[in-house]
C-alpha cells in the first residue's frame, strides 16, 4: 500500500440490522468505487455479513475490514473470531482497539496481542488510539503518547510501518463535533514526533495515520487537505453509499 495513497475505511459497527440492508450496501459502495488506487476504500460490516459483503465487493477495488479480532487461533473460546478465518474470508485489514471495544474491557495487552497476531498472518491493523477529552493544559497528549508507547513496547520499526494508527478522539466519535483541521494537523505532528523519538524518522514518515470521528461529506475536504493525515475511519457516514461515496471523492 503506497502511503500517498488516501486509505477510507467504514466502520459499520453494528448495522445494519438485516443482511439484505448489509448486501445492498456493499453494491452500491462497490459499484462506484470501480476503479482501483484513488483512493483505497474498505468496509468493515459486522462479523456475520463478511462473507456475503466480500462476494459484492469482490470485483471491486472496496476491500474488506473486520471491527476486531481475537488473539489465539483454535480452541475454547467461546464467540471470538480467529485471524485466520478472517484471511480466509478475504479479509485485508483488522480494525484493533476502537474506543467502543476498550469501553467495554479491552486492555492494552489487548490490544498489543491482537496487533502481532494481525501483523503475524499478513493483515493490516488498524489501531485505535485517542484522548476521552480535551483539556487546556494539553494532558491528552501524554495519554496519546503513552497509548503508541504501549504499542511500541511490541513492534519493531518495520512492524509499526506496517499497522496503520487510526487517531480517534473519543469525544468526536458519533457525537458531530469533528476535531478541527488544525487539531488534527497539530495530532498528525504530534504522532510523528513522538514515533521519531521511540523509533526514529523514517517509522514516523512511513506509517500510516488515519483520523476518526464525525468525518461527513461537508468537512471531509478540508481535513484531509490540513489535516494531513493519511485518510479517514468513518463510522456513521458509511451508512449511506451517497454519504461515504462523497468522503471518498473528497480526498480524491
Ligand atoms: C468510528 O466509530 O470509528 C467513527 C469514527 O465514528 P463516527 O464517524 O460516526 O464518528
Amino acid at each position: 500500500m503506497k502511503k500517498t495513497i488516501p486509505l477510507i475505511v467504514g466502520n459499520w459497527k453494528l448495522n445494519p440490522v438485516t443482511l439484505d440492508d448489509a448486501v445492498k450496501l456493499a453494491i452500491q459502495v462497490a459499484s462506484k468505487q470501480k476503479k482501483a488506487e484513488v483512493p483505497y476504500v474498505s468496509v468493515a460490516p459486522p462479523f456475520v455479513y463478511l462473507s456475503e459483503v466480500g462476494k459484492k465487493t469482490k470485483k471491486s477495488s472496496v476491500s474488506l475490514a473486520a471491527q476486531d479480532v481475537y488473539f489465539k487461533n483454535i480452541g475454547a473460546h467461546t464467540g471470538e473470531i480467529s485471524i485466520l478465518q478472517l484471511k480466509d474470508l478475504g479479509v485485508e485489514f483488522v480494525i484493533i482497539g476502537h474506543s467502543e471495544r476498550r469501553a467495554m474491557g479491552e486492555t492494552d495487552e489487548d490490544v498489543q496481542q491482537k496487533v502481532l497476531m494481525t501483523i503475524k498472518h499478513r493483515l493490516i491493523p488498524i489501531v485505535c488510539i485517542g484522548e476521552r477529552e480535551r483539556d487546556e493544559q494539553g494532558h491528552f497528549f501524554s495519554f496519546v503518547e503513552k497509548q503508541i508507547r504501549c504499542l511500541a513496547k511490541v513492534l519493531s520499526s518495520a512492524q509499526m510501518k506496517k499497522i496503520v494508527i487510526a487517531y480517534e478522539p473519543i469525544w468526536a466519535i458519533g457525537t458531530g463535533n469533528t476535531a478541527t483541521a488544525d487539531d488534527v494537523r497539530e495530532m498528525q505532528l504530534f504522532i510523528e514526533s513522538v514515533l521519531t523519538k521511540v523509533y526514529d524518522r523514517s517509522t514516523a514518515k512511513n506509517t500510516r495515520l488515519l483520523y476518526g470521528g464525525s468525518v461527513k461529506p461537508n468537512n471531509a475536504k478540508e481535513l484531509h487537505e490540513e489535516g494531513n493525515m493519511n485518510g479517514f475511519l468513518v463510522g456513521g457516514a458509511s451508512l449511506k453509499a451517497d454519504d461515504f461515496t462523497a468522503i471518498i471523492k473528497a480526498v480524491s
